[in-house]
């Protein structure tokens, strides 16, 4: 259980679209938090910056079916609103929007958000429309929260450059910022889904942050060819990751050596999909 400060105040909770609007009535600028719950330090982290950024944060919470496929973990994804609302208050929130599956698709609703090809590749080659119910679930919130502001993790890269990218083109009036990953003592990138980790699998998941390590530290001693680097990262794994690439960090387009760059990983650990990247940099 977080601290709770005796001097928190309390969050709303809305549940309802009626009760969102009431919640957001007559106040200022908002940042908007989007997650799935079972929060850690990586939400509270986007919560922060939220914080710093305008007057009213809002964080919704809402495990959305429509980015799970099939066989995937929408069932067993962890929920504890309770311990939620609590970290959220913790962190200064003021709406904590946490509707069910009907209030966010009703009966009729038929439009979707199709991210283009960035939506196929990588996360997206594994997990085929994903982002399409990651783009419209987003979308469908900034419609109803109007935030000026939105914060993504840097954990989840392709979805913050997906939903930045809708956010443009879309022309939604939303500033989507990225807040950097936050990792445990071991390296490990805090995620929800750590949970599901056996001791050893958790173990052997130390191999992803160590393998990307190891390519950016070849970067930063100067290495800018992409199969080496990336081969460096794949010998530090003692397991076949899904995909490791190396990419354009602006929007994930082809690795160039000229501009900046990520390296993104994804593997399967026991049942568990984990996925990790770094920005690589010059010394
Ligand atoms: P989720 O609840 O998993 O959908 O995540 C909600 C938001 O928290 C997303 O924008 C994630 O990228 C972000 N997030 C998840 N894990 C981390 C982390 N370790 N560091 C920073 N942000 C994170």
């Amino acid at each position: 259980m977080p601290t709770r400060s005796p001097s928190r105040t309390r969050a709303a909770v809305a549940r309802s679209l009626p009760d969102l609007a009431a919640a957001l009535a007559g106040r200022g600028d908002v940042a908007l938090v989007p997650t799935m719950g079972a929060l850690h330090d990586g939400h509270r982290a986007l919560l922060r910056a939220a914080r710093a950024a305008a007057p009213t944060v809002v964080m919704s919470l809402f495990v959305n079916p429509a980015q799970f496929g099939p066989g995937e973990d929408f069932a067993r994804y962890p929920r504890d609103e309770g311990a939620d609302v609590a970290i959220a208050e913790d962190e200064g929130a003021d709406v904590v929007f946490a509707p069910d599956v009907a209030t966010m698709y009703p009966p009729g609703f038929a439009t979707t958000v199709d991210p283009g090809p960035l939506g196929d590749q990588l996360e997206g080659q594994a997990r085929p429309g994903h982002f399409r119910g990651v783009a419209t679930v987003v979308t469908r919130l900034f419609g109803l929260v109007r935030p000026q502001s939105a914060f993504f993790g840097d954990k989840d890269y392709q979805q913050l450059i997906i939903v930045r990218s809708a956010a443009r083109d879309l022309a939604l009036g939303v500033e989507v910022a990225g807040v950097p990953t936050v990792r445990d003592a071991d390296g490990l990138a805090l995620s929800s889904r750590n949970r599901y980790l056996s001791p050893a699998e958790r173990e052997q998941a130390t191999a992803l942050p160590a393998a990307l390590m190891t390519a950016g530290e070849l970067y930063a001693a100067g290495e800018r060819d992409g199969s080496r680097l990336t081969a460096a990262a794949r010998a530090r794994l003692p397991f076949e990751p899904d995909y490791l690439e190396l990419r354009r960090r602006a929007d994930l387009g082809a690795y160039d050596p000229a501009d900046p760059a990520i390296l993104l990983v994804a593997a399967r650990i026991g049942t568990t999909r984990l996925i990790d990247n770094i920005p690589v940099e010059d010394a």
